[in-house]
């Protein structure tokens, strides 16, 4: 794996729900700037939860200079809710987005469209303006019936007009690096950035690891089980495995990382010094 392109490095946030977490956000923000990462992103609810939010998010930190990428699926509305966003979002310079199927709360009677459609829909109604990134699961969604054709939904979602994926965190460099060759064999030639879940809360990420399909390995699981209560001891464990997984991955090819920031600065931080990514700035 390699390209003469240089390695991108982003962050993603997601719009908090109280003014107290907004202003939270503030401070985390002003810190990652810092850090000068290419773009940040920020998630959406397709359910509807957080779609104001994530408007106001993505336009005030645009607003303060940086490249932001807002998340975008069709949950359960029109089209022409999605056409306006879209419209808002180009006006106000926004050149980046991710497009997602979502997830619908449960007990949402919505019809799901899939990714593939809301990038071919984000290009018919806007060209080229726009650069696509779609997910993409290593260790397969848990929702494909098979390895394979998972990764063919992917390649639909690259021929209608993504430019580039972000993964589904996993802490195996080893899933990543066949996925990316199967996704080579299979002609699917934009970058796969890698997104990685730094290690803060193992009760939280857990649970959400149950869900989302990702494995946290049976070393790692019991290894964080050994700390029981102490948070401290889990952040400090958990910087050196996902220092380590992504020194991996970047010397194996991959052409850059997503940090899940889960709106925390200080993890993120430790980690991107660790790996001395300078992305731009003199060291
Ligand atoms: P799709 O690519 O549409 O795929 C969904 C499933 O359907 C897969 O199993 C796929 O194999 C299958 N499939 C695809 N096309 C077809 C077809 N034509 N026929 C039959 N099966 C098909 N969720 C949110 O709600 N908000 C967010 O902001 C958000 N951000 C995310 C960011 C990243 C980087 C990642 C990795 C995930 C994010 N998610 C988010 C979660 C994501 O929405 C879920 O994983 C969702 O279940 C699938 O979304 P997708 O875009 O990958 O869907």
């Amino acid at each position: 794996m390699s390209s003469t392109e240089p390695n991108k490095y982003s962050i993603e946030f997601y719009p908090p729900r109280t003014a107290e977490g907004e202003a939270k956000l503030d401070m985390v923000h002003a810190q990652l700037a810092k850090l000068n990462p290419d773009f940040f992103s920020v998630t959406y609810g397709a359910g509807g939860s957080t779609k104001k939010g994530t408007q106001q998010i993505v336009l005030r930190y645009k607003t303060a200079g940086s490249n932001v990428a807002p998340h975008l699926s069709f949950g359960g509305t029109d089209e022409n809710e999605v056409r306006a966003l879209l419209s808002r979002y180009r006006e106000t310079g926004v050149d980046r987005i991710v497009a997602l199927r979502g997830d619908l709360p449960s007990g949402v009677a919505a019809h799901h469209r899939f990714a593939s459609e809301l990038v071919a829909f984000i290009r018919k109604e806007t060209g080229d303006h726009f650069h696509i990134d779609v997910a993409c699961y290593p260790e397969t969604h848990p929702d494909s019936k098979s390895y394979a054709s998972d990764i063919d939904y992917f390649k639909t979602k690259v021929e209608a007009g993504a430019n580039s994926a972000l993964t589904q965190y996993f802490y195996n460099p080893d899933a990543y690096f066949r996925f990316v060759d199967y996704c080579q064999d299979r002609g699917i030639n934009i970058p796969i950035v890698p997104g990685i879940m730094p290690i803060t809360n193992f009760e939280n990420l857990s649970r959400f690891s149950a869900t989302c399909g990702a494995e946290i390995p049976r070393w790692l699981r019991s290894q964080l089980e050994c700390f029981g209560d102490d948070k401290e001891g889990i952040r400090e464990f958990g910087i050196d495995v996902v220092t380590e997984l992504c020194d991996d991955l970047l010397s194996g090819g991959a052409p850059g990382l997503h940090f899940y920031s889960m709106n925390l600065s200080r993890t993120v931080t430790q980690i991107w010094n660790n790996l001395s990514i300078s992305n731009g700035k003199a060291d």
